[in-house]
């Protein structure tokens, strides 16, 4: 097998805060393309901003990615490869093309805001690559701690993404990236890049916010070794309304979707369908996701994230699950009833809590609702009431009901089901009257709490 059937994925996650839908869809298409293809996915945790990274937000990543199923194979940390980087930052440095520059954030602040007026592009203007060593010698007895710089070649870098298609980015039209701050700490760009090498990463599933940071880093692993993976970078989430997520969607959290009862599977499906060529529907399980994944599905234009479609899609999937899927579930909610309220209720319910509401109107003690001139309709529909009953017994009792009142249709309906659960509407009254018994049903056709 070449390397190429044998995909070697990962999703990188700075530990710095919680696991949003954003993050999220790059870690689902990581792993189903991982999945689909027999490949490796890697769970890497970019701790290198020690400040920012805690051990709660990497344990809570941890703990969303398994609710969703998205197991991974292998995992490691940026914060135990110091070793690596450094040593790759010292190649980079031997080659030349790591250089030292001083310029505070202020000057090169100043810097931009000077190339902007003489309708230059804000480039970095390379002045540290004139320093000389008695200059740097200098700069450095006055208290300036050097930040090192990557020096892009300026010319064009070229791939084949394998979503966008040929991507050209002109070298010359960026600034050298700063690899190592002042106090030493690296950024982002050289860790993610030897890290791909060594764990020979055959595919940078990312968003499309890295397409320049990937001209950049193309040149940085041809500065280190022959391995150079593909690229593949998705369009960004948008809104249903079509504009950037927003502010509270962009942050959306796995945690806040779990405590909302969404469930993992709507969520995956949403997620990996939204912006591909396949209709955007609740899918029966992870494997049918992996089945259908394909990059070739995978369009350019945003993809819309929508939390009315998710709600839908989450309703879709319950409706269809059996009870021993939710039962652990719907045990820890209290739920009374077991599997025959889960089988009365599920094609009505939207979210796994509202099978609780269901539980609470069959069995609590709320009275129903019964208009004026349907009191002595519903107490004359009490009194027909066999003494026990079962799933069967509405239709029989409902024939009964119209043969002695004379009412029929809505007139006949409604006010029984008003009066039995305190709704318009909801599900096929025969499964509800059989749970919730003759007795507790008679009361509440008498207006009486039951
Ligand atoms: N930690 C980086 C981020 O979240 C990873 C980007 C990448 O996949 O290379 O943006």
């Amino acid at each position: 097998m070449s390397a190429l059937d044998t995909p070697r994925v990962r999703f990188a996650p700075s530990p710095t805060g919680k696991l949003h839908v954003g993050n999220v869809r790059t870690a689902l298409l990581n792993w189903l393309f991982a999945r689909k293809n027999g490949g490796t996915f890697i769970l890497r945790i970019d701790d290198t901003d020690l400040e920012r990274s805690t051990k709660a937000y990497e344990d809570g990543l941890r703990e969303d990615l398994t609710w969703l199923g998205l197991t991974w194979d292998e995992t490691f940390s940026q914060s135990d490869r110091f070793d690596s980087y450094k040593a790759a930052a010292e190649k980079l440095k031997k080659d030349g093309i790591l250089y030292p520059c001083y310029e505070t954030a202020d000057e090169l602040d100043r810097q931009r805001k000077l190339q902007r007026v003489q309708g230059k592009p804000p480039v970095y203007n390379r002045h540290a690559l004139s320093l000389s060593d008695e200059d740097r010698q200098k700069l450095e007895s006055e208290g300036r701690q050097a930040h090192w710089r990557f020096k892009l070649s300026g010319n064009p870098v070229t791939w084949k993404d394998v979503v966008r298609g040929e991507q050209t980015i002109e070298t010359d039209s960026i600034s050298d990236p700063v690899l190592i701050r002042a106090d030493g700490s690296f950024l982002y760009t050289l860790p993610s890049v030897v890290d791909d090498i060594d764990a020979k990463i055959t595919h940078v599933i990312r968003g499309e916010d890295h397409v320049t940071n990937s001209g950049a880093q193309i040149e940085i692993f041809q500065a280190l070794s022959d391995h150079l993976p593909n690229f593949a970078h998705m369009p960004l989430l948008v809104g249903a309304d079509g504009k950037g997520l927003s502010k509270r969607l962009g942050s959306l959290s796995m945690g806040e979707l779990r405590d909302q009862y969404i469930e993992p599977l709507a969520i995956c499906s949403l997620l990996g369908k939204i912006g591909t060529s396949d209709p955007i529907e609740a899918r029966p399980s992870m494997s049918v996701l992996i089945e259908e994944f394909s990059f070739e599905k995978v369009g350019r234009a945003p993809a819309r994230f929508d939390e009315e479609e998710l709600l839908l899609i989450n309703g879709r999937l319950l409706h269809e699950t059996p009870y021993v899927d939710v039962k652990d579930r719907l045990d820890a909610l209290n739920v009374a009833g077991g599997e025959a309220l889960w089988l009365a209720v599920r094609s009505n319910v939207e979210k796994l809590s509202d099978a609780k509401d269901w539980s609470e109107t069959l069995f609590g003690t709320a009275a129903g609702k019964i208009e004026g001139e349907d009191k002595a309709f519903c107490a004359q529909a009490a009194d027909l009431m066999p003494e026990t009953v079962n799933q069967d017994s509405w239709g029989p009792w409902l024939t009964s009901v119209k043969t002695e009142t004379g009412r029929k249709g809505k007139g006949l309906f409604m006010p029984l089901r008003r009066a039995l659960t305190g709704m318009d509407h909801g599900p096929e009254m025969g499964p509800l009257l059989a749970l919730m018994g003759s007795e507790r049903a008679k009361a509440r056709l008498n207006g009486e709490a039951g």
